[in-house]
């Protein structure tokens, strides 16, 4: 069965492969294997739509599967794969063949340490519609892990009303990916919207009792809410790979045009594939929407035109929406370092520039600016002075 093109994993990764390969002109099978019955739909919103609202906002519908001609096999997933014999094998026996291969199973959310009615992880429609259906009502939220998820869940609930607490281990949560200084500015977010931040802080014991759950935290406060969420990262969906052969370390290994190390005819997309990046000199896995698109454009040029293989070499770049803030981020971010920041206060806005030892903008981070985030996002991307693109927004700024 099958043939053609075999893309495992139905998100963003898988299907913006199967609709770059039909963009690109390759006329042969397009088959999708995705181990949920939902037709696929997009992450993003998920934690991003309001939560008196639906968040399901799909990536291919009926009707365009069956007008671009890509076969979805949805509920069924995949249990191993025999390179060898270019073969997929399906959970309930069934195999299929392929002539390319195309792995797209992302992640899972990390499991959330307790259980229990109320307690949940934002990963799925199936958890983002719990999580609505918890907070209906409810009037208070524990939020665990400040990353993205957590920050952006926080911020829909406080839209609602409904009071929030936040705890993350780390002092300053939002250091890790823009340093200290700029990240105590996003701890200070959460507080300015009225959420309870316990940074540096964890859930020494979390229980379900009378009224709720009730939560102990290590810096000896209790709350009693009525819905918990986790988000403490993700788990790579590379169980049925384990067989395989492939190297499995931190995701699946990749070159700069996609391909799997050490086979033939396997690609890899999405935040599962560790890839060769030639302007960091080094492979790297990125779990953001951005990347999986543009990966996925790649691998289906790279599977069209095999004789002229075209690299993937981005300038990394994730967006997040938190309260009334729009925030993107790009590149790379020495967040030992201190960037340049312009900002404004009426509106707010800002932009931080980072710069490599030789004065180049190497990453960049913005809020409400959309201008600066094309800007800067360019001038990475071409190497170009951080002195004088910072020069060119404090202007832009002062002009504003
Ligand atoms: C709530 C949430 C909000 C986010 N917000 C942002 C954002 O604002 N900006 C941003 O840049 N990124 C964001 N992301 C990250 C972004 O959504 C991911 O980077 C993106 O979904 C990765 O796509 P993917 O196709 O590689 O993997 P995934 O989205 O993980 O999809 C993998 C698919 O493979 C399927 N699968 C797994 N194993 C198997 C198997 N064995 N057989 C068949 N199918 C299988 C899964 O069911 C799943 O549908 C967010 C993620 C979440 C969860």
């Amino acid at each position: 069965m099958s043939g053609g093109v075999l893309i495992v994993g139905g998100s963003v990764g898988g299907i913006r492969t199967a609709r770059a390969l039909r963009n690109e002109g390759y006329a042969g099978k397009v088959t999708v294997v995705e181990a949920e019955s939902h037709l696929p739909y997009d992450k993003p919103p998920l934690s991003k739509a309001p939560l008196d609202g639906d968040a399901h906002v799909p990536l291919l519908t009926a009707e365009e599967a069956r007008e671009l001609d890509i076969e979805l096999v949805l509920g069924r997933a995949a249990v191993e794969l025999r390179p060898q014999d270019r073969q997929v094998v399906l959970g309930d026996g069934v195999v299929l063949d392929y002539e390319e291969l195309v792995i797209a199973t992302g992640a899972a959310a990390r499991p959330a340490p307790w259980s229990g009615p109320g307690v949940h992880v934002l990963r799925t429609i199936a958890d983002a519609r719990a999580l609505r259906e918890s907070l209906l009502g409810a009037s208070h939220l524990l939020v665990v892990g400040a990353g993205f998820i957590g920050a952006e869940v926080a911020s829909l609930a406080r839209k609602q009303g409904i009071e929030v607490t936040i705890v993350d281990p780390a002092p300053t949560p939002m250091a890790r990916v823009m340093g200290d200084e700029l990240g105590q500015r996003f701890s200070q977010l959460h507080r300015t919207h009225g959420v309870d931040t316990r940074f540096g802080a964890t859930v020494d014991t979390l229980e379900h009792v009378e009224g709720g759950i009730r939560a102990e935290l290590s810096d000896g406060a209790s709350v009693l809410v009525d819905a918990v969420v986790v988000g403490i990262g993700a788990v790579l969906n590379t169980r049925w790979l384990e067989s395989s052969g492939l190297a499995l370390e931190d995701g699946v290994e990749c070159d700069e045009f996609g391909r799997v190390a050490g086979a033939e005819h396997i690609f890899a997309v999405g935040d599962i594939a560790r890839w060769y990046q030639p302007r960091q000199e080094k492979a790297a896995r990125v779990e953001h929407w951005t990347n999986a698109v543009e990966q996925a454009n790649c691998v289906a040029r790279n599977i069209f035109a095999p004789d002229a293989p075209v690299p993937h070499d981005p300038v990394a770049y994730v967006w997040s929406d938190q309260y009334d803030w729009k925030i993107q981020l790009f590149g790379t971010r020495d967040i030992t370092g201190t960037p340049a920041v312009v900002e404004q206060a009426e509106p707010f806005r800002l932009a931080a520039i980072w710069q490599d030892a030789d004065g180049r903008a190497s990453g960049g981070l913005t809020v409400n600016w959309p201008k600066a985030s094309v800007q800067l996002r360019r001038t990475i991307a071409a190497g170009g002075p951080a002195d004088q693109v910072h020069a060119q927004l404090a202007g832009t700024a002062v002009q504003a």
